[in-house]
């Protein structure tokens, strides 16, 4: 495999080795090592840490104008090494090429997004009650910043962090993901080729734990933000606010996708099941409730089916495949696990319901019916290519259901009816509520969950709030 690098960390302006043992990379299309990834001790950690701290006093003093100039040059980096980088990816996450591709050349657009908020991060003047008083609010950096960012999407879960946080004239150490590590590291190559000055950017692997422990408890961090599931997040979100740090939390969900009787049912068939299994499903916003109102029931259901039996799953790299592997064998485990579950209590397999072969971790895009409400896969995150549809009768049923679980990142509505289209938007209890359409994550979007799906938005305006301190000023002149 020799399109695939061995990644090393980026510490104080230098690729480098780590102190502890590398550990390997798998390709899950096909079991095989492909390469390794350092693995960062306290001492790197540590490095990371001053060098972070003295990224920190260059950056913030450079001006939003050049900052913005910087990240607009690291965007069409990753542009111009769209083939390399998806490559990569593909070969350490396994999703397909087009989807690598597209994920790339996102990462582009969310940089040269948060590129144009650096220069208009305003601050304001509030009027005085006295003519000689004069109010200034001024947004400062927050400081150096902690960032960990998942497996599902190596650039783009990394990009939302680092952009917003470069931009804002944060430094940042980020923890990128240990299993697809490789085109991470290109998000950071990328940038630093742009020219960003040492410390501003760090990127450590190693044991997850080990690090967030250390980086966040540790002074010189001012800000955390995470994405990943939902009791990892509550773990970090403990630690932060025993150290009383700023937090911005992108965790799990369980997406309710609801069908109305008046909704155009073949397009919500087309969108909801290429939004269900793309990047074979492990996507947070992904839609795994499917509620269908009765009189649509069997015909959404019909061509839900049809729809994922046409997927074409294999190695990403191969023309015309559709669905790639899942990223790791826990994620066939648990699959596994959850089908066997909800057939257990009385669920019917519609389609897939199992693994495709032994070799690479891929699974059938499964569609389950019948499945009661008491079913691990009604209540665990499913972060993978099962979908559950079941029927409802009134719009309060529907609306019962979605806002049952504890998740609230994202909910999807498919109704010719202006009237129900608007009560969604009011009754659904999420971050993000996407009606006839799947319009998320896009940069200029706010992008973030309610409940135990998170707090702070990774999209839109709002995300560089999260890297401010806001500072009065108010001065008798
Ligand atoms: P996991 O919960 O162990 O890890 C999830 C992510 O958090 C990984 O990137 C991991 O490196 C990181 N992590 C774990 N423990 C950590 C710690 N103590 N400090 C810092 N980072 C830590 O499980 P997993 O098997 O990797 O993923 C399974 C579940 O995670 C999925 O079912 C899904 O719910 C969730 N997940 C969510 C997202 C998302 O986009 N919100 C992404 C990846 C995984």
């Amino acid at each position: 495999m020799s399109d695939y690098p061995q990644t090393q960390l980026y510490i104080g302006g230098a690729w480098r080795d780590g102190s502890n043992e590398r550990l390997s990379i798998v390709n899950p299309a096909s079991d095989d090592v492909i390469g390794t990834v350092e693995n960062a001790g306290r001492d790197d950690l540590d490095e990371a840490l001053a060098a972070a701290a003295a990224g920190f006093a260059v950056w913030s003093q450079v001006s939003a104008f050049d900052r913005a100039k910087l990240l607009h040059t690291a965007a069409q980096l990753l542009r111009d090494r769209v083939e390399k980088i998806s490559t990569i990816m593909t070969l350490e996450q396994g999703k397909p090429l087009a989807e690598s591709r597209s994920e790339t050349l996102g990462a582009a657009d969310t940089i040269d997004w948060f590129a144009e908020e650096a220069r208009r991060a305003y601050g304001r003047v509030i009027p005085a009650r006295s003519l000689n008083v004069r109010q200034i609010v001024i947004k400062e950096p927050v400081g150096p910043v902690a960032a960990f960012s998942p497996w599902n999407f190596p650039l783009n879960q990394a990009v939302r962090k680092v952009a917003a946080g470069l931009a804002a004239g944060c430094s940042v150490i980020l923890k990128g993901p240990e299993e697809t590590p490789a085109s991470c590291a290109e998000l950071v190559r990328a940038l630093v080729d742009a020219g960003l000055p040492a410390g501003a950017l760090n990127l450590v692997y190693g044991v997850p734990a080990d690090i967030s422990n250390h980086l966040i408890a540790h002074p010189i961090i001012r800000k955390i933000s995470f994405t990943g599931s939902t009791p990892v997040g509550k773990q970090l979100a403990a630690l932060a606010g025993a150290h009383m740090k700023r937090v911005t939390m992108e965790l799990g969900g369980h997406a309710p996708a609801i069908v109305f009787d008046d909704a155009e049912v073949d397009l919500a068939v087309r969108i909801l099941a290429g939004a269900k299994f793309r990047n074979a499903g492990q996507i947070c916003v992904a839609p795994t409730r499917f509620l269908i109102q009765e009189k649509v029931y069997a015909r959404f259901l019909n061509g839900f089916v049809k729809a994922a039996e046409a997927i074409k799953v294999g190695n990403g790299l191969d023309v015309g495949v559709t669905m790639g592997p899942l990223a790791n064998g826990r994620r066939i485990e648990a699959m596994e696990a959850l089908t066997t579950d909800a057939v257990s209590r009385g669920g019917k397999i519609a389609t897939g319901g199992e693994r495709i072969g032994n070799r690479g971790n891929f699974y059938k895009p499964t569609i389950l019916t019948d499945v009661p409400l008491d079913a691990r896969v009604l209540n665990e995150e499913p972060f993978g290519p099962i979908a559950v549809v079941s029927p409802f009768s009134t719009y309060e049923a529907a609306i019962t259901e979605a806002n049952r679980l504890p998740y609230g990142l994202a909910a999807y509505a498919y109704t010719t009816s202006a009237k129900t289209s608007a009560a969604l938007g009011r009754d659904i209890q999420s971050g993000m509520v996407s009606i006839n359409h799947h319009g998320l994550a896009l940069p200029e979007l706010p992008f973030g969950g309610i409940k135990d799906s998170g707090y702070g938005s990774e999209g839109g305006t709002e995300a560089m709030d999260n890297f401010f301190n806001t500072k009065l000023v108010t001065e008798a002149v």
